[in-house]
Formats: C-alpha cells, sequence, structure tokens
C-alpha cells in the first residue's frame, strides 16, 4: 500500500491488527470508542468502555515504546504481510484471481450467514455488475453458493438470494492467502472547528476561523440557523449539541418562523431518538 503521511500509516497498522475494527487489548472488549486526538499523543488513542482503558494500535505489541514513526512500523508491517502473501501454496491458489473476485472473497468472509450481492459490492467497494460477475465465477470454482431465503421487509416477505463461502478445502486454502480486508475505522470525532464554507456568515465578533463547537456553540447557531445558507442551516442542525439548540429557542426571534421550527424539529428528534 505504501503509506504517504502518519495518518495513513497509523490506520494501515490499526487494519492490520484488527481486521473487524478495534479491540481492547486488555480484556478483549469491542465496546470501545475512538478518543479525541492529543498533540502530545504519537498514536490516535481509543477508550475501552468496558475496562475505562486507554490503548492504541501499538499498545501491546513488540512496537510499543518504539521511538519508530508510524511510516516505518507500517512498512515493516507491510513487508511481513507480503512474504506471507506470496508463500508458494497460496500463490498457487490465489495466482491469477482478478483484484475484484479477491475483494468480494473478503466480503464474504465478512459475511460467514451470506450476504445480497449488492450488499456484498457494498462491503467490497467495487460495482455491483463486477461484483455479480465475481460471484458467478467464484461459484463455478466451487468456493460460494447462493441460497434463496425469505426475509421480512417489514411488511411482506420478500425473497432474496444470499451468497455465502461454501467453506471447501480449496477456498479455505484461499482465504488463507487472501489480504484481509481492512475494516472501517471507527469515524473520528468530528472537528471542533467550523467548516470554513461557513465563515463568511461570521462577519462581526470572533472570526468564524477562530469559533470552537465547544465554547461557542449559541453563537453559531444563531449566525447560521434563519440565515439564507441553507447547507450552514444544515450543518448546524445536524452538529451543534442540543443544549445550543435548546438554548437558541428561547431567544426572541427563534420563536416563530422557519428557522423556529427546524430548531423544534431537531430539538423533537433528538430528544425521542435518545429515549
Ligand atoms: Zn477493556
Amino acid at each position: 500500500m505504501g503509506a504517504r503521511d502518519d495518518e495513513e500509516a497509523e490506520r494501515f497498522v490499526a487494519q492490520q491488527r484488527w481486521p473487524d475494527g478495534a479491540r481492547c487489548p486488555k480484556c478483549d472488549s469491542r465496546n470501545v470508542a475512538v478518543r479525541k486526538r492529543r498533540p502530545d499523543r504519537r498514536w490516535p488513542q481509543w477508550r475501552c468502555r468496558d475496562c475505562r482503558r486507554d490503548f492504541t494500535a501499538i499498545t501491546g505489541t513488540k512496537w510499543a515504546g518504539s521511538r519508530r514513526c508510524a511510516l516505518e512500523i507500517a512498512a515493516v508491517v507491510e513487508s511481513v504481510d507480503q512474504q506471507v502473501d506470496q508463500s508458494a501454496e497460496g500463490s498457487s491458489i490465489t495466482a491469477g484471481l482478478p483484484a475484484s473476485e479477491r475483494k468480494v472473497m473478503a466480503a464474504l468472509r465478512r459475511r460467514p450467514l451470506g450476504a445480497t450481492s449488492a450488499k456484498l459490492a457494498e462491503l467490497a467497494a467495487v460495482s455491483p455488475s463486477q461484483t455479480r460477475r465475481a460471484l458467478r465465477r467464484l461459484e463455478q470454482r466451487g468456493w460460494t453458493e447462493r441460497r434463496n431465503r425469505a426475509i421480512n421487509d417489514g411488511h411482506v416477505l420478500a425473497p432474496v438470494s444470499l451468497w455465502a463461502l461454501t467453506y471447501g478445502s480449496e477456498c479455505i486454502s484461499a482465504l488463507r492467502y487472501l489480504p484481509q480486508q481492512p475494516a472501517p475505522m471507527p469515524p473520528l470525532p468530528a472537528p471542533d472547528a467550523v467548516p470554513p464554507e461557513f465563515w463568511h456568515l461570521f462577519w462581526s465578533g470572533t472570526s468564524g476561523p477562530e469559533l470552537r463547537i465547544s465554547e461557542d456553540a449559541l453563537r453559531i447557531a444563531g449566525s447560521t440557523i434563519g440565515s439564507n445558507d441553507l447547507s450552514a442551516e444544515a450543518w448546524a442542525l445536524a452538529t451543534l449539541p442540543l443544549h445550543a439548540l435548546q438554548t437558541l429557542e428561547q431567544i426572541r426571534g427563534y420563536q416563530k418562523g422557519d428557522a423556529a421550527s427546524l430548531v423544534a424539529c431537531e430539538i423533537e428528534r433528538r430528544t425521542t431518538a435518545r429515549a
């Protein structure tokens, strides 16, 4: 992959360590949250919600405490990976397997009970038509099979085709030599700043680049909600903390009209979603 910068290298190391998403190295829990990035820390941190421990992608590995930067560590991790991938048995089975089939196989591995071809296309990041072609070719090899199921979509039982791996011996050998499909990382905490495209709305007082959502939420709300910039309004309603919207609702000028009903709707949505 050849990471271009430290952040990409950090993501790569984390994906290699936890292909299905981060786990606590202490208690093995998956109930973990990304912590806000601290400038004095060299690696992004997670916190385990079960044992309250903080950890990084290198905690508990031989790299912990190393002075090497993320790019160097990623380069070593990657070269070890390639040695495994290029071993004789693996390369004979997976030789000539097109990239789309490799990606679809990796996606199938993440859905042991089967998935629709549309879902697999999404997981594999391959186009739907390429995914269908890849599934049929893998079926010819005997590595995948199609099962017809009826699923309840809320109103009626709808028939669907679910694809799954056969887990035959050749299929399993191939799987061992396929790269792990990187799992999507948990979303990073939203930055505390106002996006530059909305700075023009703050033409008096603290300027746009200096505003912080954590400290100036009410002022940001007042300048975006009810402004003529509909995207700024939508961003503010989706992003600003609930208390800022609730305070805004009490302010004169936000008790009636379009802006007031947008604010009321969003407060309603968030408070009912939470209950
Ligand atoms: Zn834990």
